[in-house]
Order: C-alpha cells, then structure tokens, then sequence
C-alpha cells in the first residue's frame, strides 16, 4: 500500500450551503420495549425542482411566468452557472419580490451534508453529497499535470451489477436529477485548487440509464455563458447500453464516448459484466459502428486486464477484429485489487505485450496506470484506476 493520509474534511466553501433550515441529527433513540412498534415515518415533502438543473429557456418561461422580462432569466442564469451563488439573497439586482418566488419554487442547495476524503499523494480528491432525501452520492477529483477532470455520478446506487465494481454490489437507489449532477460540479468546484476543465460520468450508476436527466446535465455544463466546460472535454462512458448509444448518435453533441467492454466475446464478457446478456456483442459493436459513423467520432474502449482471464494472444486477435472495422480506440487497464472480484493484474511484460500486439495491427492503445489509490473509489477500485487515467498517467505504446 502505498502511504496515504485519508482524512474527511467538511469544505468551508460547501459547507456553506447547507441550509440553515437543515434538520439537527436526531438524538440517539432510547431503547424501545420489545412489544413497541416503531412511529410511523414522517410523509416526505415533495422535494423542489433545483435550480441547477434549469436551461436558459426554462429559466425565461418561468420569468415569463412571474411577469418578468427576459433579461431576469439572464440575470438568475449568470448568478448560478458563472457566479455560482449558494443563496438567493446573494443574487442583489434581482428584486426581492422575484426573489421571494424563486426562493419558494426552486431549491439552490442541492446537499444537506458534505465531506471529502484526500489522498495525500496524487491529490485525488472524493466528495461525499448527501441529497436533501438522504441519498448519499459521491464525486472525484483528479488533479493532473495541466488539467483537472472530475468524475461525476449519474445515479445514486446502479442495477447493472458488473463484477469488479462496488456500486454494482450495493444496488440502485434512484436516479439523480439534472440539478444533482450539475450540482455535483458546483460542489466540486467550490473545494478543488485547481479550476476543473474536464468531467467524465464515470462514477456511480450507468448514465444511458438516466439518459433524458444526463443529457440535460450536459447541455448546461456546455453552456458557454455559464460553466462552460467544451463538449469534446466531457466523456459519457457506458458498460453498453445500446439505445443509449444509439440516440447519443442523434444527439449532435461533441462529447466523448467511452464503452467498457473488458473482454471480447460473448462468453467472457456475460461472466464479468450481465449487460452482456441483454445486450450481447453482435448489438453493441453494431452500435458502436453505427455512432462512429454517424459522428466522424472515435470511441474509447476501456479493457481491463486480468491475467488468465481476457489477457491472451486470441483474447487481444478477437479485440483486434472488434475494433479494427470501425474509429476506435482501447484503453488497456492492468486489473487494480478489487475486495470481491477473484482477479488479478497481469505483470506489466504481459500488459505491454497485449498492447504491442494490438499496435502492429494498427489499433490505437493505451496502456493506463492507475492513480487515486488512496481514496476509495466512486465506482469501485477499478472505476477509479479507468478515471484517473482517463485524466492522466497514460502510456502510449509507443513508449513501452
Ligand atoms: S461499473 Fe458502472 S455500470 Fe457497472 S455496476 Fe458499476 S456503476 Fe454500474
């Protein structure tokens, strides 16, 4: 193990969004007699759309809607996205009236709670967000030489249940909204040293399985009066979801794709990862084929190496003939030390081989080193080593 300090810290800057009105924690219960049954749970209030997640268009309907003129709805755009104000009150040229309104109808504290953990020697950091219904989600941040990418979630928990990855283990809770995603960019920006320039949704849940809310998300990040963070700096990465994919194509949208693919037939892939099975091989490649044709774009294929498993001469021959019909390229990923997968990494020799191999058939490869090691990763261990090298650390096999 590596030396690393792991500390929880509560960001002064995010902190400072918790709502005053936020409940206290409750007072430990006092023990009940066995016969008592619990008080029924309190009825959740309907929780209010947050501002975050609002395009331009909908903030003018809404000031239509309050008799407004248009130019509020710039206003109320430029003090969330480039201000980033944490409170309505801060917002001084919108009257307090429209204030008042805003304030009533719309939430702009999207956590109730916030911490993150720092690992001392990469300076990858992970926010950890409570949703204002208890939800707990989390983001990372990894610094690298001259950029800073954060990896957002898409959802709280995930249904799909790849083998190697924590989330998958402990099930899906629910989808965030466009609020809690672009909320997650706020958070991240209000703790991180560096301005961030890149997010990819690589952390919890499976974004085409939130598509509609993920899309939105992106539109705002993309806005140039506001975060503005370029398409072609946002990375959508799925484990192959192909209506996903298929209306990604559509999208006319400059984001990268990235799909995990970690073995190349059927038979290896379905043991790792059970997408696989609603959506075998034959479908996805086709997808993918359609999309790069579509879109002039490349997709990044992430492959994680295991030895013994997907590592083999006729593993890299049969990747070969995957990827080589269509504009794509493969991230190779030595396996990273994941507590319930039984795998492990092949030696780097074995590594550079599997990538020389796919080289000399002309395929675009990397061979990745992970990073962020000291802090648990959003998605698991190997999430974390995919989006860290995402963000750096890349090998090209040139240099091997
Ligand atoms: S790797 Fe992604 S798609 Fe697979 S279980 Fe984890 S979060 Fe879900």
């Amino acid at each position: 193990m590596p030396p690393v300090r792991k500390k929880v810290v509560k960001p002064a800057a995010v902190a400072a969004q918790t709502p005053k009105s936020a409940p206290a924690k409750p007072p430990a219960q006092e023990q009940q007699p066995a016969q008592a049954q619990p008080p029924p749970p309190k009825p959740q209030q309907p929780l209010k759309p947050l501002a975050w997640g609002l395009l331009p268009a909908e903030w003018k309907a809404a000031c239509a809607e309050f008799r407004q003129p248009a130019f509020r709805a710039k206003q109320i755009w430029k003090w969330l996205q480039q201000r980033r104000a944490i409170s309505w009150d801060a917002m001084t040229d919108i009257p307090t009236a429209l204030r008042d309104k805003l304030a009533e109808r719309y939430d702009i504290t999207a956590w109730t709670d916030d911490a993150y953990e720092q690992s001392a020697d990469d300076g990858v950091r992970k926010l950890l967000l409570c949703c204002r219904d208890g939800v707990r989600i989390e983001s990372v941040i990894i610094p690298a030489r001259d950029q800073s990418t954060l990896c957002i979630s898409s959802q709280a928990g995930c249904a799909f249940g790849c083998a190697f990855c924590a989330t998958g283990k402990c099930g899906f809770e629910r989808n965030l909204d466009p609020g809690e995603i672009v909320g997650q960019f706020v958070a991240a920006a209000a703790v991180a040293t560096r301005r961030l320039t890149h997010v990819v949704f690589m952390g919890m849940g499976e974004p085409f399985a939130n598509y509609d809310n993920v899309i939105k998300a992106v539109r705002i990040l993309n806005d140039f009066d506001g975060i503005a963070i370029g398409a072609r700096r946002m990375t959508l990465s799925t484990c192959g979801v192909v209506p996903g994919i298929e209306r990604l194509a559509t999208e006319n949208l400059q984001v990268e794709l990235s799909v995990s693919l970690h073995a190349p037939t059927d038979e290896l892939r379905s043991k790792i990862m059970p997408v696989n099975k609603r959506w075998p091989m034959t479908e996805l490649m086709a997808a993918c084929d359609n999309y790069t044709r579509t879109t002039g774009r490349v997709i990044t294929f992430e492959y994680t190496l295991v030895d013994g498993f997907n590592n083999l001469p006729e593993h890299a021959d049969r990747l070969i003939e995957l990827i080589k019909p269509m504009k794509g390229r493969v991230n190779l990923i030595p396996l990273s030390p994941v507590e319930h997968f039984d795998g492990v990494a092949p030696d780097m020799e074995s590594c550079e081989a599997f990538a020389r191999r796919l080289q000399k058939a002309a395929i675009n490869v990397t061979l990745r080193r992970s990073k962020g090691k000291g802090v648990t990763a959003a998605c698991g261990q190997l999430r974390l080593s995919r989006l860290a090298a995402a963000a750096s650390a890349q090998i090209p096999v040139s240099d091997i």
